[in-house]
């Protein structure tokens, strides 16, 4: 038996292996689904001299460290973001372990996390969200609400809904309102920005990431928190940018990394995030300081 002391060390090493290894999918996710092609088939392959990757290829970042980032075959050169999103996925999922411990939450949240990794690539790489990684996300969300619902460890959100005659309360799942609300506001704020820049300012895929990432927040403080995470990041992404002079006023910026960035920050840290967030932005606050309270 493993010290106490030891345990969670020991879960979060596991879990960081298990990341690896989700990396070393996520890698195939990033090039092929925005090229419609199957993650499954054909199997990995190099793209120079299409040789057929054997197993010992293909051990997360160990192959590639050994090898030094160039096929075993043909000697061409790879690049080191594969090693990168390996490394990354297995820091977050070690992240998750310690944080969440051994739970159920732990599996949704890691199936959002992985989702959002690979979509932060794919709207880098070609400005596109795969729907493959928002449907996932966003079962994973929902199928775990249900499943604490089914084992009334959680309750339904009550909704009063005006009607002619007499007022009802709809029963929503946390959820389904999350997803509703946050794809609901990122749909608003991007037909605000078409009809302000002329132009498409979010795309669809950011308003289903969105609705993904409010499956597994719910309608909480931890959603408008993630959204104020995304927005401040963007801003300051974008302002920092146009300082470089790496971008003019009217390149795209992509917003899908903004928001997984947001809700990765929430899952990781929302515990002391959340209360500081809404202690900064409370209404209540501004009014005090502007009394001269400062
Ligand atoms: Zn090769």
């Amino acid at each position: 038996m493993l010290s106490p002391s030891l345990v969670v060390p020991a879960f979060a090493s596991w879990a960081f292996l298990v990341g690896a290894s989700v990396g070393s999918f996520l890698n195939v996710c990033i090039y092929r689904l925005p090229r419609n092609e199957s993650v499954v088939f054909p199997a990995s392959h190099c793209p120079w001299c299409n040789t057929r990757l054997r197993l010992t290829d293909l051990v997360p970042l160990v192959s590639q460290l050994v090898l030094r980032s160039r096929c075993r075959y043909c000697g061409q050169w790879f690049s080191w973001r594969y090693f990168g999103v390996e490394l990354l996925t297995g820091l977050c999922f070690a992240g998750l372990a310690w944080r969440y411990g051994f739970t159920w939450q732990l599996l949704p949240y890691a199936v959002l996390t992985a989702a959002l990794l690979a979509a932060v690539f794919t709207d880098l790489d070609c400005w596109l969200i795969p729907d493959e990684l928002t449907l996932v996300a966003a079962l994973a969300g929902v199928g775990y609400d249900l499943a604490l619902l089914v084992r009334h460890q959680t309750q339904m959100l009550r909704v009063p809904v005006p009607w002619p005659g007499h007022e009802f309360q709809a029963a929503v799942p946390q959820s389904v309102a999350g997803m509703l609300f946050a794809g609901g506001v990122v749909l608003l704020v991007g037909w605000i920005g078409t009809r302000l820049f002329r132009k498409e300012s979010m795309g669809g895929g950011d308003v289903k990431l969105a609705a993904a990432v409010g499956a597994h927040l719910g309608l909480t403080a931890h959603l408008l928190s993630f959204f104020l995470v995304a927005v401040t990041a963007g801003s300051a992404v974008g302002i920092i940018l146009l300082i470089a002079r790496r971008k003019h006023g009217k390149d795209y910026l992509p917003f899908g990394p903004m928001l997984a960035g947001g809700a990765l920050a929430v899952l990781f840290f929302g515990q002391w995030l959340t209360p500081a967030l809404v202690r900064i932005y409370d209404p209540s606050v501004l009014w005090w300081l502007l009394a001269g309270h400062s």
